[in-house]
């Protein structure tokens, strides 16, 4: 058939082997088109350019570059792109559950690797109480300290909304956080009228018309975008060297390589550019603490 002039796009989810595409100037209107032949991998969040076709489809003609992709291991620990363009990483933690050790940190160096600015949101802050909000506190000062930014909210009690609201404007975020912290609720707050909401996705997954596991964009009403997945939902850190991790925390970053020994493991070597900081009063000790830890959990898993 007759194809339409060439065009800018945006990937706002997967089918199988074809993309539903979005026209630039059209959000909300979805094309599903074939790929043209050798084509690079292309996930939700890429901008392509493409050519409109009768009935709503269309055929992507090439891939435009990429700010920044989000990739997750898969189950044999290989690195598979999901999202691409992503601003910010919302790292969704709460009162209960608890956030359990390094659980902020591991999500931290996934973003700080995968150049995407994360934000630390403490949701549920209704649960906060006296034998629990000292430590919260500390916490969140800990990472206000590193220059992270730090939100609070209560979706029950609908509190702290209009600031995560502003801060999503103008921006592609992805929820990530363990389970029961309140991501759902979060972004059924966030995306009232949507009602192909990843929850309500993975209820079809016996249909067998979606690929239930591949990442969806949303509008939100006040602004911005939304990519979501279960799978960028459960995102979790991929094993890797001690260097790597280094970067990871930013913090350590500017001391990689100061070290007196190349192979300086900065447990307890002398002339350790890292032990010499925490010395100074410059770092952390429980980010020192959590760097050790999830380097030692990398060894001893593989
Ligand atoms: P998800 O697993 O991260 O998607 O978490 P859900 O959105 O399913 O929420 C888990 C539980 O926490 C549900 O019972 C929610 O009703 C509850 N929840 C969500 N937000 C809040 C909140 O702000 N305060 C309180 N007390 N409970 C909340
Ligand atoms: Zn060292």
């Amino acid at each position: 058939g007759e194809l339409g002039l060439e065009q800018q796009g945006l990937i706002i989810a997967h089918y199988g082997t074809q993309l539903a595409v979005e026209p630039l100037d059209q959000p909300g209107n979805e094309y599903r088109c074939h790929l043209r032949a050798n084509l690079p991998a292309l996930v939700t969040g890429d901008h392509v350019v493409w050519r409109a076709g009768a009935d709503s489809t269309g055929v992507v003609v090439a891939g435009l570059d990429r700010h920044n992709l989000l990739s997750r291991p898969d189950s044999r620990q290989q690195l598979k792109p999901v999202a691409a363009n992503i601003d910010f990483i919302v790292i969704v933690i709460a009162p209960v559950p608890e956030p359990y050790a390094n659980l902020i940190d591991r999500y931290l160096v996934a973003a700080e690797i995968e150049d995407i600015e994360p934000v630390l949101l403490l949701n549920k802050t209704d649960l906060l109480n006296n034998a629990n909000s000292e430590a919260f506190s500390q916490l969140l000062s800990t990472y206000q300290q590193l220059d992270y930014r730090v939100l609070q909210a209560s979706t029950h009690q609908e509190h702290g909304l209009d600031d995560l609201q502003n801060l999503l404007d103008q921006h592609t975020s992805v929820f990530v956080g363990q389970s029961g912290v309140g991501k759902s609720s979060l972004v059924n707050a966030l995306l009232p009228d949507v009602d192909a909401r990843v929850g309500e996705l993975s209820k079809q997954t016996g249909k067998g018309t979606h690929t239930t596991t591949s990442a969806k964009l949303f509008h939100f009403p006040t602004g911005g975008k939304l990519i979501d997945s279960p799978g960028i939902r459960e995102f979790a850190l991929w094993p890797m060297s001690k260097i790597e991790l280094a970067e990871g925390f930013r913090e350590l970053r500017p001391l990689i390589g100061h070290c007196k020994f190349r192979d300086c493991q900065h447990e307890q070597e002398p002339g350790c550019a890292f032990l010499q900081a925490l010395a100074d009063g410059l770092i952390s000790a429980t980010r020192l603490a959590s760097f050790e830890h999830i380097a030692k959990s990398f060894t001893e898993t593989s």
